[in-house]
């Protein structure tokens, strides 16, 4: 089947002009998003996000790669008739009404009266807007209004690509999850969806598909649930008696972590079968077991696994 959204051996180089130093904010990326995938594009600031939701948008011009929508190379704008695209802090015009801004995107997109009409109503409904706020000029708008009208905006001529950059930015937590639930039923209606976020528990909870990019380059990606069956097995354990230090010393040796939790220890192995290697260590050390339990490491563990120490420093700064 072919990709909706597609960037093969992406890379950006900014800059290097006479004052400005380059900087590699993509060091050759691939990954691909099929009909009916939704994708969290993750990493911490500065990892290329953005410059990636650009190049396909034809907003950045990559410097190697390809970059494709619906099988065409994402610059010709065939290919962005059917895109639906979120700014990162998306900022309507404050002089329009929130139906002003719909009405426009909707002009934009060659839409006739009626149905920028409909499609508006339907929004609205969908994103939870009110009709009374809808009105109101942007400018009165609350961050969390602004955020939904956003959505909205980018959902006008029903997308069939979606490139979502921080949608939930300045919104509560009931309408993250309202967002959460939008996109999920996107999703189920078919669309390919790329949601860039550094909101990891939101990200767990909505992204069947997720790719980790650092400092430009992709240190994971693949099916959520796989890839995190494949992280870090973490157990929660509990003894009798109680643990000492010098037991606690002696269990770090055979895992990657440990630490105490409560009145048990959280530990962390490298690979399940280091499981039976602690079992034999906790009784030779005289303690009895009375609990066990295997936890799936999250997605924030993962991701700090992955990316390491990389800070929220620049990729690569010069090149
Ligand atoms: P954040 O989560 O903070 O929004 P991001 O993952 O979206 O970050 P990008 O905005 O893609 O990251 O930036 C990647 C790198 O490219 C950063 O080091 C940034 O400073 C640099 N960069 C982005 N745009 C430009 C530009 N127009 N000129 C020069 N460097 C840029």
């Amino acid at each position: 089947m072919e990709a909706v959204v597609e960037v093969e051996g992406l890379e950006k180089v900014y800059g290097g002009g006479f004052f400005a130093k380059p900087t590699a904010a993509l060091a050759g990326i691939s990954f691909k998003i099929q009909k009916g995938e939704l994708m969290g594009l993750l990493g911490p600031n500065g990892a290329g996000k953005t410059t990636t939701v650009k190049v396909l948008v034809g907003l950045v011009t990559p410097t190697k790669g390809s970059a494709r929508l619906f099988g065409r190379s994402a610059f010709e704008t065939d290919a962005r008739r059917k895109l639906g695209y979120l700014p990162e802090r998306a900022a309507p015009p404050e002089y329009l009404t929130g139906y002003e801004c719909l009405d426009r995107e909707g002009r934009l997109h060659d839409m006739a009266r009626e149905e920028r009409k409909k499609a508006s109503a339907r929004l609205l409904e969908r994103v939870r807007l009110p009709d009374a706020v809808a009105k109101r000029r942007v400018g009165t708008f609350s961050k969390g209004e602004r955020g939904r009208l956003g959505l909205a905006c980018a959902l006008v001529a029903d997308p069939d690509a979606i490139l979502l950059d921080e949608p939930t930015d300045g919104l509560d937590p009931v309408g993250r999850r309202e967002v959460r639930e939008l996109l999920v039923e996107l999703k189920k209606e078919g669309k390919a969806i790329l949601l860039n976020s550094h909101l990891l528990s939101e990200a767990e909870l909505c992204c069947d598909h997720v790719a980790i990019l650092s400092r430009g380059e992709l240190k994971a990606s693949g099916k959520t649930d796989e890839l995190l069956a494949s992280g870090t097995r973490v157990l929660a354990v509990r003894t009798v008696p109680k643990a000492s230090d010098e037991d606690l010393a002696q269990i770090a040796k055979v895992s990657k972590a440990a630490r105490r939790e409560g009145e048990g220890l959280i530990i962390e192995l490298a690979q399940e079968s280091d499981v039976d290697k602690l079992v034999d260590l906790v009784r030779s050390r005289g303690l009895s077991l009375r609990e066990l339990v295997a936890r799936r490491a999250s997605l924030e563990e993962f991701f700090l696994e992955k990316i390491g120490d990389a800070a929220s420093s620049p990729p690569g700064g010069s090149t």
